[in-house]
């Protein structure tokens, strides 16, 4: 009797496959087929050889096949286009900071600068292997922002910028009532949907920029959709004293008094906090985002007060991101490995495995896309990334997972597929045209720097 082979589209046969399901399996000579939006198999090259016939038959051998990674805190609009323009050593506080150099610049994104911010941040992250991102809450024109992202063909979470707390104003009850609105028309405009990559969730600063209400709200939006809250909290201890001063309550403790903290809420941060806020975290599920770059180059602290490896130990899930810089997230799990086995003393924290748990899974989960996304299984998403081990940081190829987590960065990714479909193919954009996007995002970067009115600061002549 013979038996019809199973259709896919694609078939890469000959590749090594860390597929991060349960058991962490890593494949040598393995093969991943795709139909539609799906994945339909993954095993050894020869059974899905066998059993599937495929349109397209790549030859994976030179590829490392991983999940696509996620980038849980991200600005896609503000500091893609001009972070640069901050200079390292401006005397300036945190707060001095933010108004005179960071808000400025967002402040003077138009439209469609936010547009190619946003392409151009979503190609920097599909380049380097991430194939989903959250926004963290900076975005001030949502249309423009998710008509960007969906150009690249990216899969992510946005929101648009609300701030509830008026310092301007006696009358609360105004701010608070349109953040609300804001809120709850994106998560209508944008739903979350299986068909649909990007969607809008209620994101919020975070810090003290929200009273109770809109927390509150945010929370139920998502409750009752099936998204979830993202919000920025204790980079550095202005958070912690602001909570105690005005609620009497550290920040996370006042979080689980109102009822806003669970397993649909990404806390970023969070360097300054007290046992018995990691204990909330543990008990509520809540999600925290360590984006060590951001974290190390803006002094919080965190080698010092960072209680990362005991929250990961606690059962709280660590998921990273970029927040305003390099969007390369191996890199970024390379430094947060690298900086708790130090501050630890011991070399067994993060090893490779935890490192790329926090990559994939970890950040599936803290978006509430565990069952389509974060490893490599039958049913799944078809979002994956092809590391080119044709290059000198791959050579020999002796132990995949502790190469790919160590050895290996953004350059090597030759090709991504989100959702079935191939966005990068030999290191370029099968979507948006490079060069044109470059060309624009500096066209805008020009101007929205002219508009901020800031000042070129550089010890060095330059001219
Ligand atoms: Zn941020």
């Amino acid at each position: 009797m013979t038996i019809g082979k199973q259709k896919a589209d694609v078939l890469i046969s000959g590749a090594s496959i860390v597929t991060m399901d349960d058991e962490r399996s890593v494949i040598n000579d393995g093969a991943l087929a795709v139909d539609g939006q799906t994945i339909v198999a993954v095993g050894k090259s020869k059974d899905v050889l066998q059993r599937f016939e495929a349109k397209q038959i790549i030859d994976g051998s030179r590829f490392v096949i991983s999940p696509g990674m996620v980038n849980g805190h991200i600005h896609v609009t503000g500091d893609p286009l001009t972070r640069a323009w901050l200079p390292d050593n401006i005397d300036a506080d945190f707060e001095e900071e933010l108004t005179k150099w960071v808000l400025p610049r967002f402040y003077a994104h138009e439209p469609e600068d936010e547009c190619a911010s946003t392409e151009l941040a979503a190609l920097k992250m599909l380049r380097t292997g991430t194939t989903c991102f959250l926004e963290a809450g900076t975005v001030r024109h949502l249309d423009h922002v998710v008509e960007g992202a969906r150009r690249t063909g990216i899969r992510g979470r946005v929101g648009c910028w609300v701030e509830g707390r008026n310092y301007q104003s006696a009358d609360q009850s105004k701010s608070i009532g349109e953040a609300i609105r804001d809120l709850e028309n994106a998560a209508a405009r944008f739903p979350a949907s299986n068909d649909e990559k990007i969607a809008a969730w209620p994101v919020l600063i975070g810090h003290s920029t929200n009273p109770d209400e809109v927390w509150q709200a945010a929370k139920k939006i998502a409750d009752e959709n099936g998204l979830g809250v993202s919000a920025h909290m204790s980079p550095y201890d202005v958070d912690p004293k602001w909570f105690l001063e005005h609620t009497g309550r550290r920040p996370v403790e006042h979080l689980a008094d109102i009822g806003v903290l669970g397993s649909n809420v990404c806390l970023t941060h969070l360097a300054h906090i007290d046992q018995s806020e990691q204990d909330l975290l543990a008990e509520t599920g809540t999600n925290a985002v360590l984006c060590p770059l951001a974290a190390l180059k803006g002094a919080f602290g965190l080698s010092n007060v960072g209680r990362f490896p005991e929250m990961a130990a606690a059962g709280v899930n660590i998921l990273l991101g970029s927040d305003g810089f390099d969007q390369d997230m191996l890199r970024q799990a390379q430094l947060v490995s690298a900086l708790f086995k130090d501050t630890r003393q011991d070399a067994g924290v993060f090893p490779a495995e935890d490192m790329l748990t926090m990559l994939t899974r970890n950040g599936a989960a803290g978006l509430g896309l565990e069952q389509d996304i974060g490893s490599l299984e039958i049913g799944k998403k078809a979002d994956f990334v092809c590391h080119d081990t044709d290059r000198p940081e791959w050579q020999p190829l002796v132990a995949t997972v502790n190469q790919l987590a160590w050895l290996a960065d953004g350059r090597s990714v030759h090709s991504v597929w989100v959702d079935g479909i191939r966005v990068i193919d030999n290191y370029q954009s099968t979507q948006v045209d490079e060069a044109e996007l470059y060309a624009r995002a500096q066209r805008s970067a020009a101007a929205v720097i002219e508009r901020a009115g800031l000042p070129f600061i550089s010890p060095w002549p330059v001219g």
